[in-house]
């Protein structure tokens, strides 16, 4: 099959041509991302390859339809950036990829909460400069805080056994608890009693009508003061507006995003040379107790090698048998819901 592959970086290009070795499919790279603007660089192409800033909107994939494309690969889990309902009705398959490593993200998370709470981005700066004293880098215990995960999918079932073994009280909230979860000992209340109860909220739920803006300004009242709260999963799950009046106000002690509501914009370039135009990220970095990293909680050998696999899988099955392995659509969405 004839592939466009967009938002591609070295290393994606390294790992998809290792898995298309014995495949054989023509790979065709494209650094842009997918976007209306961009999808004539799909023409000759049956199937199109997409990352979590591509725009599958109605009018990019009309285009798509019209070039000749039928499969949109998504090297991503997360699909909230695709227009399923148009989709459907252009007759384009969506395919995605469901699990790769459930331990990347997690133990980016990990990394996240360990380093806001013993301040390691601050003790990094402060010895290379010769600085050892320890002022303002007091941390707490994790071991018996009260922690809460939202959303117990593959990522926080395993955020919550790190948790556990770190001697955490967890607490979940979810609207299909998992009983895996609930017999390592995870209690599952309301997402609002979770808040008030926890002292770090770690978010792994996916974007979706319900969970936009889970945490807004009606929310920050019920956290707990100086809570630690962490978005891996995806950024406008927070109203980052509200959450920056609850770093200003003392709501919330420290902030950890590996997401943003406006990455599109800043994630995955070198931006170095230029300068921020966001002004509300840029207030973002001025606070000692926020951590921000540019959407690389997946990015490990083993999660990238697995991305690259399924995803030529899903491609291959799509051309030999006209179903992708890992399908995404309306209809899947809607009977997970009626099935709950
Ligand atoms: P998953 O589908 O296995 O789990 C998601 C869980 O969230 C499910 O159990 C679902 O029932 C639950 N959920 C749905 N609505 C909810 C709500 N309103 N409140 C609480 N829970 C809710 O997905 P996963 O593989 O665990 O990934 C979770 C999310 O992490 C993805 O959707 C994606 O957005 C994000 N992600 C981020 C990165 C990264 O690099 N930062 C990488 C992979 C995934």
């Amino acid at each position: 099959m004839d592939v466009a592959i967009f938002s591609t970086k070295p290393y994606d290009r390294r790992l998809l041509d290792a898995a298309n070795a014995t495949a054989g499919h023509r790979l065709v790279y494209h650094e842009p991302r997918l976007a209306a603007e961009t999808a004539l660089l799909a023409q000759g192409a049956q199937a199109v390859c997409a990352f979590v800033n591509d725009e599958l909107d109605q009018a990019t994939l009309g285009t798509l339809a019209r070039l000749g494309v039928r499969l949109v690969a998504l090297r991503s889990a997360g699909f909230n950036h695709v227009d399923l309902a148009a989709a459907r009705a252009l007759g384009l398959t969506v395919a995605r990829v469901p699990a790769y490593s459930p331990h990347a993200v997690a133990e980016h998370t990990m990394a996240m909460i360990l380093a806001l709470n013993r301040k390691i981005h601050k003790a990094y700066n402060r010895v290379r400069e010769g600085n050892f004293a320890l002022d303002g880098l007091l941390g707490f215990d994790l071991h018996g805080k009260a922690v809460g995960v939202v959303g117990t999918g593959q990522i926080g079932e395993v955020v919550c056994r790190i948790l556990l073994g770190f001697g955490c009280r967890v607490l979940a909230s979810d609207p299909y608890p998992s009983p895996a979860v609930r017999a390592m000992g995870v209690s599952y209340v309301e997402s609002r009693a979770l808040f008030e109860a926890c002292d770090i909220v770690t978010l792994h739920c996916p974007l979706t009508p319900q969970t936009h803006h889970l945490v807004d300004s009606a929310m920050l009242a019920h956290l707990k003061r100086g809570m630690m709260l962490i978005n891996t999963s995806r950024g406008a799950v927070i109203d980052t507006q509200a959450v920056l009046r609850g770093l200003k106000d003392g709501t919330i002690g420290a902030l950890g995003l590996d997401v943003y509501e406006e990455e599109a914009d800043l994630f995955f370039e070198d931006l170095s040379g230029a300068f921020i135009r966001d002004d509300l990220f840029a207030r973002l970095l001025t606070f000692p107790n926020v951590l921000i990293t540019g959407h690389q909680a997946f990015f490990t050998h083993e999660a990238l090698s697995a991305i690259a696999e399924v995803t030529i899988g899903n491609i291959s099955a799509f051309a030999e048998r006209g179903r992708a392995l890992h399908e995404v659509s309306v209809e899947k969405i809607a009977g997970r819901a009626a099935a709950g």
